[in-house]
């Protein structure tokens, strides 16, 4: 190769580099102990409410505070402003004011699972299971034979809310849904996967040792219910009136004999959530601009309900703090810019035929930067312009951020939407960003340990950023 050649090619041709032949051994041990935070925050966080929870836990030993409207704000404040419990959003009051727009990143924290039904509890050939509802895009598949643990709440008529954990803490029984034996399998082995294993048959067996007398009706069932009653001190009726979710229960742990990797249930979006907030926390500074990190819920069924994006909840939070600064929210929004930070597909070779291998994003090459996400013809996408994408490009690597452009997915493949879409519609310019992910919505996902630390730092590099 003559050097003309190679300084031509060198100058005009994208040079794709694998993460760690850009990393340097710093990064490497912030990396890891980054990571070791993010595996804690996993375990501690398997729903949308134990996220915000914890969310706020954290903040507030931050020094961040909950605003209340009508309070002035102030260049350094810390704020954040819960949604029912559900999402959170934290604000950092940058010098320059809202009227200069807000540098936002949202996540949302809610994840695939199993929802109980209105009316789970029932008893059948002396067995006790619970009904569920699934919740989001889950491979049916997937969700059988492993061991599950039950959060949530029951919300009761005085107006208490109980916490619910079945199964999370040591010692702790689990659940468990069934599958046909191979043995016996035959014919269900010959159904497409979306339809061998029918939702009404995701049931959680709960269990299996009778009260009463030999002749008494539903002594499993009633069994199961007294056992809830004297820990939680509810009823059957008061299901109708609760949030339980079935969630894998296995902990996060190290993949890979290099451990170069994280596999844990509620990657999406907890990878990307845990990484703008994280780096909101660890803004030292006050920012130029208003800081915000939003965590929505609501994402995985279509950021619908009063705490997902499309609600008006959010425009109220940013609304009051553009109020005590005498802002119109419009002004505020139109300078804004938001990263809408969510997992996107990694490149798995043993799928490739899903991907178009120029344009898919690969594990440890960073953030994956989508112009657009959606199906088809981009239905969905809000389709960032050609400048969003050139700002989020000099703000990374101005940083020294490894990223990389992605789509996810061959066009006909399929596809997915975020919450980016909700934010442009806002008048927010809004630019689709997230870590690559592995068996995306599986109960047990995975990531490479060096695109979360990426994320952390992108986040961090856009909300001290200034955009326009
Ligand atoms: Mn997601
Ligand atoms: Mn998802």
């Amino acid at each position: 190769m003559s050097d003309e050649f190679k300084n031509l090619k060198k100058k005009l041709l994208t040079a794709k580099k694998n993460g760690y032949d850009r990393v340097s051994d710093a990064d490497r041990g912030a990396m890891e102990e980054y990571c070791a935070g993010y595996m804690a925050f996993l375990n501690r966080c398997k729903t949308e409410r134990l996220c915000a929870a914890e969310a706020i836990r954290m903040a507030e030993e931050k020094g961040y505070k909950p605003y209340a409207r009508g309070r002035g704000v102030s260049p350094g404040d810390k704020l954040y402003v819960c949604n029912r419990g559900k999402s959170v959003t934290l604000f950092h009051i940058g010098k320059r004011p809202l009227s200069d727009g807000i540098m936002l990143a949202a996540a949302h924290i809610d994840s695939p699972r199993l929802d109980l039904k209105p009316t789970p509890l029932y008893e059948e050939s002396e067995l006790a299971f619970f009904k569920t509802h699934y919740y989001g895009g889950i491979r049916k598949y997937q969700w059988v034979t492993i061991p599950l643990e039950l959060r949530g709440v029951v919300a009761m008529k005085d107006g208490r809310t109980i916490p619910v954990n079945i199964g999370a803490e040591p010692g702790d029984p689990k659940l468990v849904i069934t599958d046909l034996l191979p043995h016996l399998g035959q014919e269900q082995a010959k159904k497409p996967l979306a339809t061998a294993i029918p939702a009404e048959t995701l049931n959680l067996l709960v269990g299996s040792r009778p009260v009463g007398d030999e002749d008494d009706k539903g002594r499993v069932k009633l069994a199961v219910m007294k056992l809830l009653n004297e820990k939680y001190g509810i009823t059957e009726d008061d299901f109708n009136s609760a949030e339980l979710e079935a969630v894998p229960a296995s902990p996060a742990c190290e993949i890979g004999l290099d451990r170069s990797m994280i596999g844990a249930y509620g990657h999406d979006d907890r990878v990307c959530a845990y990484a703008v907030f994280k780096a909101l926390l660890d803004l030292s500074e006050t920012p130029e601009k208003t800081a915000v990190c939003m965590l929505a819920d609501k994402e995985e069924i279509g950021s619908e309900g009063v705490t997902g994006m499309r609600s008006a909840a959010f425009d109220a939070a940013l609304e009051d703090l553009c109020a005590a600064q005498g802002v119109a929210l419009r002004e505020c929004r139109e300078k804004s810019f938001c990263l809408s930070a969510d997992v996107t597909a990694a490149f798995d070779p043993d799928y490739a035929d899903v991907f178009d291998k120029r344009n898919a994003a690969f594990l440890n090459y960073g953030v994956g930067l989508c112009k657009y996400t959606g199906a088809r013809g981009k239905s969905g996408a809000s389709d960032a312009d050609a400048e969003t994408v050139a700002f989020a490009r000099r703000v990374f690597d101005e940083a020294g951020v490894v990223w990389q452009i992605a789509e996810l997915g061959k066009v006909d493949a399929g596809g997915g939407g975020t919450v980016a879409a909700y934010m442009a519609q806002r008048n927010i310019t809004t630019l689709d960003a997230g870590v690559p992910v592995l068996s995306m919505h599986a109960p047990f996902e995975t990531v490479a340990k060096l695109d979360c630390y990426q994320m952390y730092k992108g986040a961090a590099a856009l909300y001290r950023a200034a955009f326009a």
